[in-house]
């Protein structure tokens, strides 16, 4: 899954390369059963055509690419890959979905996992996304502690959840993996329910989201994903399921296999449940 760090990477490279470009065309090329969008969906991106790209938003766990014309493109929590193309006569068949630009240029999006989709929607629909986002998910790496700490005390009463599907679930743009390693660097166990977390646990929870997911960016993204020219993040993941039986970061013990959300490594020394 392309968690917060690969589309903060992705929506700084689009910034770079497809401002100014002019929507040809768009076209759901190849149809799958985990794309949950539809093909009338997909007709919709005839109402992009001709639209010049003014800017591209990152609101995790969205990304918008803002047009001239009142519309944009809505790209939603996917796993797959996208990549720029500087002639789309080379994009390659299997893909999923693909924007192809005046110039000869043009992207492409080829699922991998899931996804949300890809949707034309207009201007004001995209600030009602982000305004109800805002609602029910925290943003990392813009809100102060003291919010995070009334954001998890708020969840605590209505979905006292285990910490990392806490993370996972109302995190913008943190998923599974970016999650375990959150409460690695923490030292939280990953089950540990959030309306028992000390003060203590909550500035670390805190601290290590914003100093992991800041370094992911910077290194962009995790080394599991790709970049919009098909590079690999510089961010080494530590908790999936194949970082089991590796050193842990921390303290160099064994990582061990725990079921939280999914298989992941965890550290018993540095995440005791207690
Ligand atoms: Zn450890």
């Amino acid at each position: 899954m392309l968690e917060y760090p690969e589309m903060y990477t992705i929506a700084q490279q689009m910034k770079k390369c497809i401002i100014g470009k002019t929507i040809q065309s768009g076209e759901l090329h190849k149809d799958n059963n985990n794309l949950f969008m539809s093909t009338d969906d997909a007709d919709k991106y005839k109402l992009l055509y001709d639209g010049t790209i003014t800017d591209v938003d990152f609101y995790a766990p969205d990304i918008f690419i803002r047009l001239d014309n009142g519309y944009g493109i809505l790209i939603c929590q996917c796993g797959g890959k996208f990549l720029y193309y500087q002639d789309i006569a080379k994009i390659p068949d299997n893909h999923t979905i693909h924007f192809a630009f005046t110039n000869g240029t043009g992207l492409s999006y080829t699922m991998k996992l899931w996804s949300l989709g890809i949707f034309a929607i207009k201007h004001e629909d995209w600030d009602q996304r982000k305004k109800a986002n805002a609602e029910r998910q925290f943003q990392p790496l813009n809100g102060t502690e003291k919010e995070f700490i009334d954001f998890i005390r708020k969840v605590s009463i209505e979905d006292p959840l285990a910490s990392k599907i806490f993370l996972a679930k109302y995190v913008a743009g943190v998923m599974s993996s970016c999650a375990g390693a959150i409460l690695l660097r923490a030292c939280v166990h990953p089950s540990k329910k959030i309306d028992v977390l000390t003060e203590e646990e909550q500035h670390r929870i805190y601290t290590a989201m914003q100093s992991l997911l800041s370094e992911a960016c910077e290194k962009g993204g995790r080394s599991s994903e790709t970049d919009l020219f098909g590079v690999k993040g510089g961010c080494t993941t530590v908790t999936e399921r194949k970082d089991i039986g590796k050193p842990c970061p921390n303290c160099g013990n064994i990582l061990q296999k725990i079921s939280v959300g999914g298989i992941m490594a965890y550290c018993p020394e540095c995440q005791k449940n207690k």
